[in-house]
Order: C-alpha cells, then structure tokens, then sequence
C-alpha cells in the first residue's frame, strides 16, 4: 500500500493505516506478550507472541521496508542487534568479510571481537578505494560491509560500483545508511542487498531510543533474517517501535533542516584560521562530492574538521561550546558535539580505525541557524 506516493507521505501513514476497531489516527503501542486464540491455532491477526511479532513493531517494519524500497524490514533492539543478526543469516563460520577502516567503532569491534570468535574472517581496507577492496576479495569472501558517509571522517563510498564488484565475485553488498538515512540515501536502488540502520540515530530523532533495523530486497535473504530476528530474538520492543515510528513522520522535515544548517555551518568552518581540513561531503573540496551528489539527495547534518591548535584546543572547544551539547551519539534534533579520539573512538587508539586527535565532530540538528554560528564562534575565537 502507497507504494505510488512521496516519501513523506509514505513516511507518515504506510504501515499506519487508523486502527480498525476505534479509528485511532496514531498506531497504538500494543504492549502485549501473548495474543487469545480463537480455539487451538485460531489467529485473529497473525500474531500468536510478541517476539515473534508485534502489531506496534510491525507497522514501524512496514514502513521501513517502504522508506528504502525494500520487501522487508525488521525492527531490532538497538543497531548492533540489526548488525548481528544479519552476520548470523547470511554467513558462516570461515568466510571472509571485507569492512571499512573507518567503520563505526562498535562495528568494528563487533567484527573484531565478536563474530571473530565464531569463525568470521574479516578485512579492513578503505572503503573509498575500489581497487583496495578489490584486492582484499578472496576465495571465501561472501561479504562488502560499507558505510557511508563514514563516522567520524565523512568518507563516501560509491555504493553502486561496490555492488558491482560484490556480486562479480559471489558476495553481497550490505550498507549502513545510518548517517544518511533512506530520506537522503537509498542504497537497496543503487544495486546493494541490505540495508541496516541504527535507528537510534535519524530515523528515531529525537535521542530518546535506541533501536535498529534490517531491510531486505529479496526474500532469499529476508527469508534467513526472519528466522534469526525470532530465533536470536533481539526484537524492538512495541514503545521503542512507537517512538522511532513518531520520530519517521518528520524525518523529510528534519533532514532538510538538518542540510540547510550543516552547509551553513561547513561553509563558516571553511574560512576560520583556527579550523582545518573540513569534513563535509557537500563541500566542492570534498573528495567524496562527486559520489555523493550522485548517490545522495543532500549532504546531511555530519561535519567534522581538525583544529589547528591541536588536541587540547579541540578538546577545549567542545567543553567551551553551549548550544551544541557534549555527548555521544548523533542525529537527534539537538546539535551534539564530540572528540572522537577520547570519546566515541577511543577504543580505536592503535587499531587501523585511530582517529586524528585534534578531530571534532560536529551533529548539526535543527536549532535556529544563526545560533549554532553564534556558538561555534564564541567557541573558536
Ligand atoms: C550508532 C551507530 C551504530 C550502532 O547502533 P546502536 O543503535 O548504537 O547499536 C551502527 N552504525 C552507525 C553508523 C552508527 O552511528
């Protein structure tokens, strides 16, 4: 259903039709465990238990699938759950998976010292470089893990042409688009398999859930998530599934605001003399710009750039800002800054993932542009 229409028309009611019994406009949140049967077998609507599957969840799942044009989607506990369980469907133990050497730190460490441990072989190579990657695919390679544009160094990857090169050698091409999301970037289109999102991000919005997701392009491969998301059981919860889907009705809204203050904000970061070496794909400089204008619809609300002065001065300017809080994570309403080296990435300090240690990255929300400027400013100069 509305497959013919706009995304955020698609955003707002696929999946979401009024319920039947009462007409509510909002799909309920069904906290339920366990559903009455109609005699041994009887289901009145398919669901017989909640991991299995829930009404609240399911209506996010439809929505998802619809937003990156997808068969299926699959909502999970967090993005690392999502991450997991497509590891466990789609691989076995010895084969061999080719990932970015700047992948999201939890990423790496869930290839690194998690599916390691079961038998997953892996390879770091950057990402950006068809020929690296090419030269890391083997024998028992059965995997291109990409994200893009990269977290923390805004890398952008050519998802197209890595589909190509996944599918001439037997493998498949799984995408994090958690950093564009499927309003800006919409990878099942561009040739990949997969697509897995940290929902905590864009997609929810607001920084108040963590939550992931699976989308599929055929059911050879929705076929072993479904069983693995029931079996392995890391499922969103129906409040979780509520809040992201509350959060998905805005995203068109937000994303472009989120674009409109992040080229503001790359562009003043450009002509300061304490800022080098911004990180912003919509910059013309960007070595990624050219990919990105064709793979992207915008540039989204991530910058980060190097300072000058070193990284006690970067450090010093992510505790001077006010309008842009310190923490963690990304895509909430709220700007965010953070340094990477000793906060998201620092579990990378000697790995191939170690980031610059004067590196600040900025999450761009959706404040009144001219004070996030005024912000940045006072705590530059
Ligand atoms: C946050 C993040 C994840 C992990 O998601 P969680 O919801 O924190 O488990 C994966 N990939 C990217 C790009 C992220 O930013």
């Amino acid at each position: 259903m509305h497959e013919g229409y706009g995304f955020s028309t698609r955003a707002i009611h696929a999946g979401q039709e009024p319920d039947p019994l009462t007409g509510a406009v909002a799909v309920p949140i069904y906290a339920t465990s366990t559903y009455k049967q109609d005699g041994v077998g009887g289901l009145r609507g398919g669901y017989e238990y909640s991991r299995s599957g829930n009404p609240t969840r399911t209506a996010l799942e439809t929505c998802l699938a619809s937003l990156e044009g997808g068969n299926r989607a699959f909502a999970f506990a967090s993005g690392l759950a999502a991450e997991d369980t497509v590891l466990r469907a789609l691989l076995a133990p010895g084969d061999h998976v080719v990932i970015p050497d700047d992948a999201y730190g939890g990423t790496f460490r869930l290839f690194d010292k998690v599916a390691s441990r079961w038998g997953l072989h892996y390879t770091a190579t950057p990402i950006t470089d068809l020929a690296a990657v090419t030269a890391c695919m083997s024998e028992g390679t059965r995997m291109i893990w990409v994200e893009t544009p990269t977290n923390p160094l805004l890398n952008v990857a050519d998802i197209a042409g890595l589909a190509d090169l996944a599918h001439q050698h037997d493998s498949i091409l799984v995408v994090d688009n958690t950093f564009a999301s499927p309003y800006l970037q919409q990878p099942l289109a561009l040739g990949a398999d997969i697509v897995v999102h940290s929902t905590t991000k864009y997609l929810g919005g607001h920084s108040d859930v963590v939550g992931g997701a699976v989308i599929t392009a055929t059911d050879e491969h929705a076929e072993p998530i479904a069983f693995h998301h029931n079996s392995m059981g890391a499922v969103a919860g129906p409040f979780d599934a509520w809040l992201t889907l509350r959060g998905i009705k805005t995203l068109a809204a937000r994303m472009d605001r989120h674009c409109d203050n992040a080229e503001a904000i790359a562009e003043y970061l450009v002509g300061h003399d304490k800022v080098a070496d911004v990180r912003y794909p919509g910059l013309v400089s960007h070595p990624g710009h050219d990919i990105a204008g064709k793979q992207m619809k915008r540039y989204g609300g991530m910058i980060s750039f190097r300072h000058k002065d070193g990284e006690e001065a970067a450090v010093a300017f992510c505790d001077r800002t006010e309008v842009f809080t310190l923490g963690e994570s990304l895509g909430g309403v709220e700007s965010l800054v953070e340094h990477p080296g000793r906060m998201t990435h620092a579990s990378a300090a000697g790995s191939p993932l170690e980031v610059p240690s004067d590196l600040v990255r900025l999450s761009v929300g959706i404040e009144d542009r001219d004070d996030l400027l005024a912000d940045l400013r006072q705590a530059l100069d």
